[in-house]
Order: structure tokens, then C-alpha cells, then sequence
């Protein structure tokens, strides 16, 4: 049975009433993943609820200042919970100790999906679900559950629900920088949100020199598809050794290459461990849905942004890259 849609007001309705409360997030966490859970955990606390989380402490490289900010501790087992939370999952196979979430169902802990993504089937197993794709992120969705409640909110949970809205918009610029995540921001930074550590950590990945010297390849790389005008590039597992950064740092590079005119669509793939291809679409073309296309090889994420993995590695056979 399809999750009963809810609001922020009945989602901090339902938070006011319980106690011990458990936050999941999905794989390979980004700033907003990491920002809505933490920033919700932070005001949870300071309301005097219990709160485990259940999301993988290995941070990227440009989020280790999340660290002055919270231990980031991942709670290994299963609690006695009154609540779940899912942040930032549109889909069932995109959260992060999904096993532990779903002894939580088992055992009747209602599940609640706050997600501003279009939705990838997450629904058909939530309890509750709250999903605007009109949202900047799910940082955005958490501050407003929490400003419904009238929980409070400090330095702390300010700066990562700020981490998570600037992170999504790419800096205030994506099309999903709307009035509301303008004026959550405003509102963020009023209540202390560290603005300039945010920004200058989020764009300053890992080994910034190796960053550029990847960054020069993926230019070199770059090829154009005159029949479907797309632009498609790639990084192999052996570059990111070579230069001696992690996959998570270059996550970036799709929304660099989104500044073609022209081009109907950027394809970026990215070799990671065990045999696995990221790909990350992104398009500036308003006739073109690039969720819709990752949907069909069942990924997802937005209209303008969106990815999928697949199994493969890339090999280069004739010096053309082929996947196989
Ligand atoms: P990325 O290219 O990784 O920056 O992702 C762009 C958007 O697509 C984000 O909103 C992701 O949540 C979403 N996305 C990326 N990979 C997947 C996937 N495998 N399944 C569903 N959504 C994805
Ligand atoms: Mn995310
Ligand atoms: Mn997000």
C-alpha cells in the first residue's frame, strides 16, 4: 500500500509526540544527506529527544568540517525507536543500512520519507511520506519541520541544514534556488550558520591541484554526439589513483560540464570500486528530463539532475573509451 502523503505540520506533529526518534539517509551521502540528518538530529537533541542515527561516518573529504559540529557517529543497531526518519531517498535501494530500517518496520515503527526528489518507488514501503521535487533539498524540507514545531534551532543544526541547501543548489545557482531556500538561508545564517566555512570547504575538494589536473582530463575527454547533441565524458579508477583522490571529491565535475550550449544533455561516468559506473546526467535544455532517462535504468533525482549505476569498467580499445 502507497505511503500516506503528509505535510511538515503533521510531520512535526507526529515528532512532538515521541521520544526516542531514528534518522536514515541514503548511500554515498552528500552535503544535504548528511546536512538534514544531522541538522535535524542537532535540534531533536536539544529538545530533549533521543536520537540514533543510521548513516555511514565516512565523510568526503570537503564535509570533514561537519566534524566541529557533531561526533557524526553511525548508531550500528537496531533501538527500541518510536519513529524513523528517511532523509534525502527517493528510492527503496538508495538508503543506507536499509536492513536496520527495515527490522524498524518489522517491528512496526511507523516510517516517515521527508525527499525532494520525483519519486523512485520509496513510497510503496514508507508509512508516511512527504516529497516535493519543487524543494531546494531535503536540508530545506528539515528546517521547515523544525520551524512548524517551533523547535529551536542553533549554530549547529543551522550550519548543516545551510551545508545541505548550498551544497543542492551548487551554490545558490541551480534551478532549484527558489525564494524559499533564499529566505531559509537568510534565516540560517540569522540563527548563526557558518556561511563562509560552508562555502569554502564545499568547494575545496581533496588535493585541490590533483582536483584541476582531473578536472583537465575530463576536458581533454570530452565528446560530442552530434545526432543526439550530448556531451560525455568520463574518469577511470586508474586516473583518480594516479592523482590520488577519492571518487566522492569529483563528484562536482558533471555540473562544470553543464555549461555547453547546445548540448542536450552531459553524461558523466565515473569508475568506482568493485565494478560499479556512476553516471550523472545533467541538462540545461528546457525541453529535456533527465530523470525521466535515469529512471528507465533505475536511477533517479531530477528533472535537470539526475543519475544511475550500472555494473561495467571502462576500458579504451583503439583510444575510444567503450564500457564493458
Ligand atoms: P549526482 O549526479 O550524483 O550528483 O546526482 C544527481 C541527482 O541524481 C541527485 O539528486 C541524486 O540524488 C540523484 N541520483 C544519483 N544517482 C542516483 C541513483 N543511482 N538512483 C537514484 N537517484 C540518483
Ligand atoms: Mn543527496
Ligand atoms: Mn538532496
Amino acid at each position: 500500500m502507497p505511503a500516506q502523503k503528509v505535510n511538515a505540520f503533521e510531520i512535526a506533529k507526529a515528532l512532538k509526540g515521541v521520544q526516542r526518534i531514528a534518522i536514515f539517509g541514503h548511500v554515498l551521502p552528500d552535503s544535504d544527506c548528511y546536512g538534514s540528518v544531522f541538522g535535524m538530529k542537532a535540534a531533536l537533541a536539544k529538545a530533549g529527544k533521543e536520537v540514533f542515527v543510521y548513516l555511514d561516518a565516512r565523510i568526503p573529504y570537503n564535509l570533514e568540517f561537519f566534524k566541529n559540529f557533531d561526533n557524526l557517529e553511525n548508531c550500528p543497531y537496531f533501538q527500541n525507536a518510536d519513529i524513523a526518519l528517511v532523509f534525502d531517498a527517493s528510492a527503496l535501494d538508495r538508503v543506507e543500512n536499509l536492513e536496520i530500517l527495515k527490522d524498524y518496520k518489522d517491528n512496526g515503527v511507523p516510517v516517515f520519507v521527508i525527499d525532494h526528489h520525483i519519486s523512485g518507488g520509496i513510497s510503496d514501503f514508507a508509512d508516511f511520506i512527504w516529497q516535493d521535487s519543487d524543494k531546494s533539498s531535503a536540508s530545506e524540507m528539515a528546517f521547515d519541520i523544525l520551524k512548524v514545531a517551533g523547535f529551536s534551532i542553533d549554530k549547529g543544526a543551522a550550519t548543516f541544514f545551510l551545508a545541505g541547501i548550498e551544497g543542492d543548489t551548487g551554490g545558490f545557482q541551480h534551478q532549484n534556488t527558489t525564494r524559499e531556500s533564499l529566505e531559509a538561508a537568510g534565516y540560517l545564517i540569522s540563527k548563526g550558520a557558518r556561511y563562509r566555512l560552508i562555502a569554502d570547504n564545499l568547494l575545496n575538494p581533496q588535493n585541490g591541484l590533483n582536483i584541476l589536473r582531473l578536472y583537465g582530463l575530463v576536458l581533454e575527454r570530452l565528446i560530442y554526439n552530434k545526432k543526439y547533441q550530448t556531451v560525455t565524458s568520463y574518469l577511470t579508477l586508474e586516473d583518480a589513483k594516479k592523482f590520488g583522490v577519492e571518487g566522492d571529491s569529483y563528484s562536482g565535475v558533471a555540473n562544470l560540464l553543464n555549461v555547453i550550449d547546445g548540448a542536450k544533455a552531459i553524461i558523466f561516468i565515473s569508475e568506482r570500486e568493485d565494478g560499479i559506473l556512476k553516471v550523472s546526467l545533467r541538462t540545461r535544455d528546457k525541453n529535456v528530463d533527465v530523470q525521466k532517462l535515469a529512471s528507465y535504468v533505475g536511477g533517479g533525482g531530477h528533472v535537470k539532475a539526475s543519475g544511475f549505476t550500472l555494473r561495467g569498467k571502462i576500458v579504451i580499445e583503439d583510444g575510444q573509451p567503450k564500457i564493458v
